[in-house]
């Protein structure tokens, strides 16, 4: 047996690979341009791209692709082979620091929500040092950010490192006001926790909703859904414990550092947890763990499906993003300390991402914003579209103190300053686990649990690292200019309690009572992507994230346009894909029943006289539910054309969200009604029992 220990990290150039490979004073300048992101010379990146490619091809590699995240979600990659032609007729193997450091590729069928115009098709990409460089499949990776020409970000690498940028700048600001002299760098680490749902893929090739859109636009409920809860973390099956193992293995080649699996809530559905680290790695992480689940669930005979909701009924996938920030020296700044004046550093980031989840609930929740998501989020199974933040009753009544003036123990103290007496001592562990929370102080983390199973976590992580950052940066202008530190700082933070508390709710997110009650609060409740995604350009945030350089103006609306572009084709593809199975499934299927039923009825009473009761009753039903499917989808069409003639992507975003979804929901409940009264020998594709019970 391979050791684990030999393997992990085999395919990986990283910086055990770097140092035994690299002379000294290379590694040391590629260290250096790692981090603190100084610009790196180019007789070093060529020394580095001769050390890569030895190394890949010794790992029996001949391509290198340049690896990017392009507005689709997904990654994408054009694979050079490193042969160059040689005076004899041969090859040698070539690979420059300038093919490392920058790539060209013909970008022009890239969704760039009219940044760059199609006769401009050069897009250039850029090598994040940041993040290791892998082989796969015989190719050398290489993680890239992709810019236009003219260097607009057209991807979601870039942004995410200019929001990293930005914390890091405004926290160690606030870092030298606490007295640290020795910190050199803060970063947000994140560990997304994945959701996924298997199936059997014999199954699912008979499912071409599944095959089009990822998830099954008709289905009857089985009679056991999840209300037994007996599969979340029960006994993995030994098909499903097969796939992990192999997925395991191959993500710990790539070094990722894939930790938890389990069974989830719904059957046929599963989770794996990395172990955190470095929020852009991380990001280039979950994105490889996605397509290697998907990969290796090929070789199991099996499909992965990364759908939000795939079925109707039951639960569907999300993901977790846990998120920290600590600084090189390995402090975790939201760790509460073991000091009084530790506790004043900490409950000032802490108050800090109260703050900023307040102002930009909106920025929060439409960096999750898809059509898949929006079936989850306000379903009573993941945290609803009102952002709220989960604190736990001992911190919650800390910051009723400070806000009230009272000292943790309940003395009342006439003056107090912050570092002296004031904070308790407090558990790091005394959070409660609150599931339905969107985002939940974890002890010395916050896990933000509304993104989508299919969602890339770079956006949230933009938006959450540059809110913070925002007012990580008005806190500094404040306490630099501060004539008494304490006084500042005491006042600094009673104040933002007092005014950012309406976002704290401890209690049950999934619960109706709570909805009334957040309005009452003023927060916000954007249910669908049509209601979230343009308040991107609302004018504090514009002014938020361009003050910061993470976006500039265009590129705040080109992406607003791209991602209601997306849930627009989204649906309707799923409304095409509906009809067509409609006609040319469905209703055929129906049909053939029915005859044969009516065959039999006629033969039945020239044979016997039989009244038939039972079956004629069944056919005049199924004739009339034919009817009714078809006058639905007429109209169901009815709205497909009516959506080709609206030209603009708002209007267009607002019609699929009021209409077509509704349309495609009554037509969805006639075709389940219609399954429960069909013999299953007739009806064209496998069940839900089928699927979910399948493997
Ligand atoms: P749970 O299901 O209880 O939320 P898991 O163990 O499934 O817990 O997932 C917790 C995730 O949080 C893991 O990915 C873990 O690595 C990550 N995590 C733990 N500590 C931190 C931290 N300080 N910063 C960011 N992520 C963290
Ligand atoms: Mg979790």
């Amino acid at each position: 047996m391979e050791k684990v220990t030999d393997y992990f990290g085999s395919m990986v150039f990283d910086d055990r690979v770097m140092k035994a490979k690299l002379s000294e004073s290379v590694y040391k300048s590629l260290k250096n341009t790692i981090d603190r992101s100084t610009p790196l010379d180019i007789s070093v990146a060529n020394a580095v791209a001769a050390a890569m490619k030895d190394w890949a091809i010794e790992k029996g590699a001949t391509h290198y692709t340049h690896w990017f995240q392009p507005m689709t979600g997904v990654t994408a990659e054009k694979h050079d082979s490193f042969i160059s032609p040689a005076p004899d007729g041969r090859v040698i193997m070539e690979f420059s620091g300038k093919e490392l450091v920058k790539g060209e590729p013909d970008a022009s069928s890239f969704p760039s929500g009219g940044l760059r115009a199609t006769f401009e098709a050069r897009g250039y990409t850029a090598w994040d040092p940041t993040s290791y460089a892998f082989i796969k499949d015989g190719t050398l990776y290489i993680p890239t950010a992709f810019c236009s020409y003219t260097g607009e970000a057209l991807d979601k690498k870039v942004p995410l490192l200019r929001s990293m940028e930005s914390l890091n700048k405004q926290a160690l600001r606030i870092l030298r006001l606490f007295g640290n002299t020795e910190v050199q760098s803060v970063r947000t680490s994140v560990g997304p926790e994945q959701e996924y749902f298997l199936v059997d893929r014999d199954l699912w090739k008979q499912r071409k909703d599944l095959i089009m859109t990822g998830r099954t636009l008709f289905g009857a409920m089985p009679p056991k859904g999840q209300e037994m809860d007996d599969h979340y973390f029960s006994s993995i099956k030994p098909r499903v414990t097969a796939y992990m193992a192999d997925l395991d293995k191959e993500l710990w080649k790539l070094g990722i550092l894939a930790k938890t699996k389990h069974n989830e809530v719904a059957p046929a559905q599963h989770e794996l947890a990395p172990i955190y680290t470095t929020t852009n790695i991380a990001v280039d992480h979950n994105q490889l763990t996605m397509e290697i689940m998907q990969k290796v669930a090929l070789r199991h005979n099996l499909v992965c499906l990364l759908h939000e909701k795939p079925f109707e009924g039951v639960n569907g996938s999300g993901k977790h993003n846990n998120w920290s920030i600590s600084t090189n020296q390995g402090e975790n700044l939201l760790s509460p300390g073991k000091t009084p004046a530790e506790n004043a550093q900490f409950l000032l980031f802490l108050v800090a991402v109260i703050k900023a989840v307040d102002e930009y609930q909106d920025l929060l929740r439409l960096s999750v914003a898809t059509a898949g998501n929006d079936h989850r989020l306000g379903a009573h199974e993941a945290p609803p579209a009102v952002i709220s933040i989960f604190l736990g009753d001992e911190l919650t009544s800390i910051l009723n103190a400070i806000e009230e003036g009272r000292a943790y123990d309940g003395t009342i103290k006439e003056k107090m300053h912050l570092g002296v007496d004031v904070f308790p001592k407090f558990n790091k562990d005394t959070t409660d686990r609150n599931r339905t929370s969107p985002f939940a102080f974890t002890g010395n983390k916050f896990e933000f649990r509304m993104l989508g199973s299919s969602n890339s976590i770079s956006c949230t992580n933009i938006h959450l690292n540059a809110a913070v950052a925002e007012i990580l940066k008005q806190f500094a202008d404040k306490l630099e200019n501060a004539a008494d530190f304490d006084i500042t700082l005491h006042e600094l933070i009673k104040t933002t309690i007092k005014t950012h508390k309406r976002i704290i709710f401890n209690g049950n997110g999934y619960d109706d009572n709570w909805i009334a009650e957040a309005e009452k609060r003023g927060l916000s409740n954007l249910k669908t992507t049509a209601d979230a995604m343009p308040k991107i350009c609302d004018e504090k945030n514009v002014d938020m994230l361009t003050s910061q350089g993470i976006f500039t103006k265009s590129e705040i609306r080109s992406r607003c346009d791209i991602i209601l572009e997306n849930y627009v084709k989204t649906v309707n593809i799923e409304a095409m894909t509906m009809i067509n199975i409609t006609r040319k499934e469905i209703l055929p299927a129906i049909m053939k029943f029915s005859a044969d039923i009516a065959n039999g009825i006629s033969l039945k009473s020239s044979v016997s006289g039989a009244a038939c009761k039972y079956e004629k009753s069944l056919v005049l039903i199924l004739s009339e539910l034919i009817d009714k499917i078809d006058r639905e989808a007429i109209e169901l069409e009815n709205t497909i054309k009516k959506l080709k003639e609206i030209s603009e992507i708002i209007p267009a975003s607002e019609f699929v969200r009021d209409t077509m979804l509704s349309k495609m929901k009554e037509l969805r409940s006639s075709v389940d009604r219609a399954e429960t009264m069909t013999s299953k020998e007739y009806w064209p594709m496998p069940t839900y029992d089928q699927l979910l019970f399948g493997i």
